[in-house]
């Protein structure tokens, strides 16, 4: 799972997602999976694109769950708590945003 701090040419931090398999940061939540084995609970994250490639270099694909990123992270920012409309009232959201 790799979640880092991007630094912007603004100086501004923003949290960006990397896919556990190219490296490269995943931009679209439609362009991703969450990935994980009924016997590991860690989670990996992987563009669409490499989400065979990722599952084939760790055991096959046999073993490995995945949830669209979409949905991944609907379900954890409701377990969270995550409130939107505060979300959307906050302007100092837009400090993090990429
Ligand atoms: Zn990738």
């Amino acid at each position: 799972m790799t979640i880092e701090m991007w630094h912007r040419d603004d100086g501004v931090d923003c949290p960006k997602l990397f896919c556990d398999y190219c490296g490269d940061p995943i931009e679209d939540l439609h362009d991703g999976n969450a990935e994980w084995t009924a016997n590991n609970p860690d989670v990996a994250f992987t563009h669409k694109d490499c989400c065979l490639a990722f599952e084939e270099l760790h055991g096959g694909s046999a073993q490995w769950l995945t949830e669209e990123l979409s949905w991944f992270f609907g379900y954890l920012a409701h377990n969270l708590g995550f409130d939107q409309e505060q979300w959307e009232r906050d302007p100092g959201r837009q400090m993090m945003e990429g």
